[in-house]
Order: structure tokens, then sequence, then C-alpha cells
């Protein structure tokens, strides 16, 4: 199976690389840059190329960046908005150096301007980020239903990747703690939720699985991770998740509250769910 965490950037690609082979991770998701928003750090082809050695020769899955999470592709300041679209153009420039790139973002905040606003200027953005020689595939994050947060449930997600002219070159990453958060109880009707998903979004346009447990019960919009097993989800149903026929295939990148040797043990414990399978 392809399982890793979130890891820091900062030092370096093939660090990252190397620190995930330490814990038992094959994939692995980092910030592009500081997550509260900023310069990014030069980008290092030479380190980016020792990274994709590193990679083929120990079999890793899909590389994902995940925005910083204060941009904001419908915030109502158009200053804003144009930040979120230069920052994530520079990242897709980036991202595109590596095979089999993934990049995450949270669909943003309408704030008080209305989903359906919120929406427009999401699709507007991804016209404008879009391009037809893009190989890296841009993930659409569901969310927990926070506050204004766009993405809540799937037709929302649908109805931006409706009308982005690109199509193909969306994706969607299913955060396990956010769809919980969201009100899909994917602890006890796990199928339905994938026949809505498949209904909705289409099955074929899930690229990721955020693999996270969450510290509120269903539908609570909070949006607190919690390590695999300690909160409401359950081991139970996340080794249900894991294993999931239509969804093992997958890579699951763990957003838990956890230093490197906790995820060690996550990336094992998810590891043994998968071992009876095969
Ligand atoms: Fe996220
Ligand atoms: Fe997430
Ligand atoms: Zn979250």
């Amino acid at each position: 199976m392809f399982i890793g965490c979130h890891l820091s950037s900062s030092d370096g690609f093939e660090a990252m690389g190397r620190t995930a082979l330490s814990i038992g991770a094959n994939v692995f998701q980092f910030f592009t840059r500081n997550p509260r928003g900023g310069a990014a750090k030069p980008f290092d082809a030479n380190d980016a190329a020792a990274l994709e050695v590193l990679r083929r020769e120990n079999g890793f899955g899909p590389i994902l960046a995940h925005a910083p999470y204060t941009l904001n592709p419908c915030a109502a300041d158009p200053g804003l908005r144009d930040y979120a679209r230069q920052v994530m153009k520079d990242d897709l420039w980036r991202m595109d150096h590596f095979a089999d790139a993934m990049y995450n973002f949270h669909p943003g905040s309408h704030v008080k301007q209305g989903v359906e606003v919120g929406i427009g200027f999401i699709v507007d953005h991804l016209n404008a980020i879009l391009t037809p020689q893009l190989k890296t595939r841009v993930l659409l994050e569901t969310m927990a239903g926070k506050g204004s947060e766009v993405g809540r449930n799937f037709e929302e997600i649908r109805a931006i990747i409706d009308r982005v002219e690109l199509g193909e070159k969306v994706g969607v990453c299913l955060d396990t703690c956010h769809v919980f958060d969201g009100g899909y109880d994917i602890v006890n009707n796990l199928n339905w939720v994938l026949e809505q998903f498949d209904k909705i979004l289409g099955l074929d346009r899930l690229c990721a699985i955020h693999l996270n447990d969450s510290k509120n019960p269903l539908g609570s919009h909070k949006d607190r991770h919690e390590v695999l097993g300690g909160g409401f989800i359950g081991a139970d149903a996340l080794a249900r998740v894991v294993t999931h026929p239509k969804l093992h295939f997958l890579p699951f990148y763990l957003e838990t509250p956890n230093e490197l040797p906790g995820y060690a043990k996550e990336i094992a414990l998810a590891r043994q769910w998968t071992a009876g399978m095969l």
C-alpha cells in the first residue's frame, strides 16, 4: 500500500524522501511554502532530481503537495484572490518537476459572499492557473464545513469541477476527518458514502486520501484531527477505509497530531490492516 504522512519541507526534497523511508512511508505530503503564506525558498532542481532517484529506487507512490491553507481563492478582496493565483501558479510550476505529482488545496472560504459567489471565484481561479501542458493533478480537498468553507459536501465540489475548462486536470482528495465532520457517516455507512461520491463526483476523480481520525463526532464541522483510533471515527472504521476494494490502491496521507515516531507507529498499524488483504 501507499502510505505516508505530512512532512516538514524545511530540509529539502531528498531529506523528506529519506525521512519518509525512515518511518516506513512510501508517499508523503508537504507544504510548498510556509503554511501561513509568504515567499517560498528558491527551487532547487538538483535536490528535486535527487528525490526523484530516491522515489524510483524505493517504489514510492505519488508525491502530494499541499497549498498554504491561508490562501483563499474565493476571498472578497481581489488582491487576495490574485495572490492565491500567483502562489498556486508558481507552486504548480515547481510540482511539474516531479513524476506523478499532485497538488491539493482547500477550495476556500466564501466569507459573507455566499457559496455561489465563492464557487464562481474558485472556478475563475482554476481556469486562470490550469494549462493544457500541466502534468500535476490539482486536487480539491473535501472540507469539514467550518465557517464559510466551500467544499463542505460533494455537490459543492461537483459545482466547481463542472465549470472548469480543463476538468481532466482536477481531482479530489478525500479527508476522512473532514467528511465525517461534514456529516458523511463513514463509520456506519462507508459504502453509502462512497456511492454518493461516485454518483456525484465519480470515483475515478478520487486521487488521494487524507487519513485522519476526528476529535469530534459526526457532523461537528470543527476540523480537529486525531491520531488513528483515538477519535470518533475509530480504528475499525479507518481499517475499513484503508482496505476497501474501491480505495485500497489509493495513496493515504496521515495528517494526525503526531511526531515522526508516532507516524511510524500509525503507518505500521495501517500496514497491518492491509496485510491480511493480499
Ligand atoms: Fe488540507
Ligand atoms: Fe486534509
Ligand atoms: Zn483538516
